[in-house]
């Protein structure tokens, strides 16, 4: 922490640290004030007001395009005539450089042979043996099939056809020919064998040296695995492959500056490409196949390096607009924290400062801040929406379902009526919407919470100039746009509950800045999480009804997929009922799903909430928002249909008191081993980031994200799981070189700009620094 001087003079001397984070002049000056007994830096007024520094269009972008040879159809490659090139264009390789950006799934040893006694199952493996017997068979199921013993001299091994010639085969497999067989290798109990094998039969005399040395292509080398397409082989594909990248690799320009590719030891753009589809004999098997390999690794950093260089161009494109400088005055921030029955964390005081920062400075904000369930973003936001409304201008909360619309307007509506700030409802269902929409057109209403309602066409703010939204990742970035053109250049916040792992964060939210709430609230006790079988749901059921005798509440949720919706819905409330009549006959059971009205729901909800209900059955309609510190159980029914960030968030609505909570999860008695283990993670980890670093491991980014619109780019070689810490590094690299050079025109860079336009500047939108 940074210790500020009194200097003799009486003036205060702001050490170096702090100046250059603020990034004061002299002259400059900084009105500090106290808040909740921090130190606060409240306003800070430029010597000069700063002018948005235009990108200088003066300067022409050197202009990329793809070099012709690398144009060429596929038609030119030996051996793919139209037909192939069609099969192949449906794959999307129509041209050479399609093709050279199409890596191998993985590499398969045939520097040396294996002994039969080394094959493993479900590899794909070659060896060299000896006939020893060749029969057409019959199954116990009367299937037919031919069969072929082997041998060498550590094992035999059955080769089997079950579409075949039998006098072709018979002919082919004489007793003690010699041959290298390739093929899968499969398992059957203990028994392993090879389907439908290749055969390189061995000559007179020949031994594995020479047969291998006939087809130098296929042996004695690290041979790609590429994805196939209906109607190509792989060995065609090797083929057509190998010729592509002996050809053309070197046509492919290097675009990065020398002194990356030499500080992080890569190779040249060009070299990468050919050694990833034809890898040197003398490297790492492992290392290829765990995208290791130096091959691998350059072709990620140069694909996410200019990923990574677009999106800190447009960060600095969005920093660079004209925004609201709001100022605070704490008129309204005040009389919040007074209403408080507590104080904030230190986290939400931090980020809190990060969000007045960007609001204070005259350019839009676009910031997201992450924080597990529970740690207080809600009242983060609130506290950003005073200050916006302390400016005169309007707010607008955005949520994803209206359910958690209608839990954030009470939550808001309680504090702003004692404050005396109007807060309107906007959803979908609300009654006596003209009127509302009136009153927000005419800025009569000052914050507006509400679900996509609030994005619609028909909705004028008067004087717009904060969103928040929250729940980010359900949204597209289309309604981040959408919203921010509801007001001119309004400042936005972007809240997520779930956490999103930081490869992902930087990858798909590149483009904000990030504010992190890692600390929870004082008070809370830790849940505690179990797995419990099927078998055993009477325990359950009495830790239940403990619980309830000792006066505290319970959810029993049912997993709600879409799909089904109306199934679930049934079992719910067939569930309820049955909860209801045979277990807890003494107790009160109610029900919530997401087919009842929004005043059906809120009864229940309330009803809850007041204690008039001991057990709530519920669909996931409960997952986001719902504060009730009583409850202290929590049973999820079904809890490996639920992905672990979800069965996180649900996990959140109880321990939210000072008693001890308990999270109970049910699962099938035939819970297949992955199950186990991701219900495992749950019951090990409260912590947010492992599990949704966790769930992104195991369900990958794109079903993560939820949706497609998530704005997940598409990435040709890279794989942020994979490539984590190669993507850390091009992020770092890319935002120096944009601090260094922020419009990439010094000598060198306009090379990179014409490369990051031609390969990033339509799908992120960078047509203003063309
Ligand atoms: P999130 O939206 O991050 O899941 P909320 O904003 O809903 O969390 O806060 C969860 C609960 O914690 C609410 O009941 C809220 O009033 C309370 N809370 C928020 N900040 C604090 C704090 N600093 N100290 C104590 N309780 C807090
Ligand atoms: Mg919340």
């Amino acid at each position: 922490m940074p210790i500020i001087t009194l200097a003799p003079d009486g003036s205060l001397k702001l050490p170096e640290q702090l100046r250059d984070s603020l990034k004061l002049a002299p002259g400059d000056q900084v009105s500090v004030e106290i808040v909740d007994g921090a130190l606060h830096v409240a306003r800070y007024v430029p010597a000069k007001p700063a002018k948005p520094v235009k990108p200088a269009k003066s300067v022409p972008a050197t202009v990329v395009s793809i070099p012709e040879e690398l144009k060429t159809p596929m038609t030119a490659i030996k051996g793919v005539g139209p037909k192939l090139a069609d099969i192949l264009a449906k794959k999307g390789i129509a041209t050479v450089e399609d093709a050279l950006y199409l890596l191998p799934n993985r590499y398969e040893d045939r520097r040396q042979l294996k002994r039969i006694a080394e094959l493993r199952p479900g590899n794909s493996e070659a060896f060299f043996a000896t006939v020893v017997s060749a029969e057409a068979q019959v199954t116990k199921g009367g299937r037919r099939y031919f069969e072929a013993i082997v041998k060498d001299e550590t094992g035999s091994l059955p080769l089997k056809w079950f579409n075949f010639h039998p006098q072709f085969l018979k002919k082919q497999f004489t007793p003690g020919r010699r041959g290298i067989f390739i093929g899968d290798v499969a398992q059957f109990g203990f028994q392993r064998e090879m389907h439908h094998p290749e055969v390189e039969w061995a000559g007179e005399g020949e031994d594995i040296e020479q047969v291998m040395a006939r087809d130098p292509e296929n042996f004695g080398r690290i041979l790609p695995v590429y994805p196939l397409t209906e109607g190509v082989s792989q060995k065609v594909m090797r083929r057509i492959m190998r010729d592509t990248a002996l050809r053309y690799s070197r046509y492919v320009k290097e675009a990065l500056p020398e002194e990356l590719l030499r500080r992080h030891r890569l190779l040249s753009l060009p070299v990468a490409l050919r050694e990833a589809h034809q890898p040197d004999p003398a490297g790492s098997l492992a290392d290829l196949n765990n995208g290791r390999s130096e091959a691998h690794r350059s072709l990620a950093f140069d694909e996410l390096f200019f990923l990574q260089l677009g999106l800190a161009m447009k960060k600095r494109g969005i920093a660079l607009e004209d925004g609201i400088s709001f100022q605070v005055s704490h008129r309204y921030t005040k009389e919040l924290l007074k209403l408080l029955p507590f104080s904030l964390t230190g986290a939400q005081k931090r980020v809190l400062s990060e969000i007045k920062e960007d609001m204070i400075a005259p350019h839009p904000m676009h910031r997201l801040v992450q924080g597990d369930v529970g740690c207080g973003k809600t009242l983060v936001a609130l506290m950003a929406a005073l200050i916006c409304v302390e400016n005169d201008y309007q707010v607008a909360i955005m949520a994803p379902t209206e359910l958690l619309a209608e839990q954030h307007y009470l939550n808001i509506h309680g504090y702003c009526e004692k404050i005396g700030i109007s807060v309107a409802l906007l959803t979908a269902s609300i009654k006596g919407k003209s009127d509302t929409l009136e009153k927000i057109a005419s800025g009569e209403t000052l914050i507006v919470v509400g679900t996509h309602a609030v994005i619609q066409e028909k909705v004028e703010f008067h004087r717009l100039g904060l969103g928040i939204i929250d729940e980010q990742h359900r949204f597209g970035v289309v309604q981040r746009a959408l919203l921010k053109k509801k007001g001119a250049n309004p400042d936005i916040l972007v809240m997520t509950a779930t956490p999103i792992p930081r490869t992902l964060s930087m990858t798909v939210f590149g483009d904000l800045s990030l504010s992190v709430i890692d600390e929870l609230p004082p008070g809370r006790t830790p849940i505690e999480t179990r797995m419990v079988r099927e078998s055993r749901r009477r325990e359950v059921y009495s830790l239940v009804r403990e619980e309830v005798g000792k006066g505290r509440q319970a959810y029993v949720i049912y997993p709600l997929v879409e799909e089904s919706e109306k199934i679930d819905l049934k079992a719910a409330v067939q569930m309820a009922e049955h909860l209801a009549q045979d277990v807890f006959p003494d107790l009160r059971v109610g029900v919530l799903h997401g087919r009842m009205s929004a005043a059906e729901k809120e009864a229940v909800m309330k009803g809850f909430k007041a204690g008039n209900t001991d057990i709530l059955v519920s669909t996931t309609v409960i997952e986001v928002g719902i504060d009730v510190p009583n409850a202290t159980v929590m049973v999820i029914e079904h809890a490996e249909r639920f992905g672990l960030s979800q069965l996180h968030q649900l996990r959140g609505r109880v321990g939210r008191g000072s008693e001890r909570s308990r999270c109970i999860l049910l699962a099938g008695d035939r819970l297949s081993e992955d199950g186990q283990k991701r219900l495992e993670v749950m019951v090990k980890s409260s912590d947010g980031f492992v599990i949704a670093e966790a769930d992104l491991q195991i369900r990958g980014p794109g079903d993560f994200l939820g949706t497609r619109q998530a704005g997940l780019p598409d990435l040709r070689v890279a794989d942020i799981l994979r490539d984590g810490g190669v993507l850390e590094q091009a992020r770092k690299d890319a935002f120096a070189l944009v601090e260094r050079d922020p419009e990439l025109v010094k000598p060198g860079n306009e090379r990179l700009r014409g490369e990051l336009m031609l390969r990033w500047g339509k799908r992120l939108e960078l047509a203003s620094i063309g």
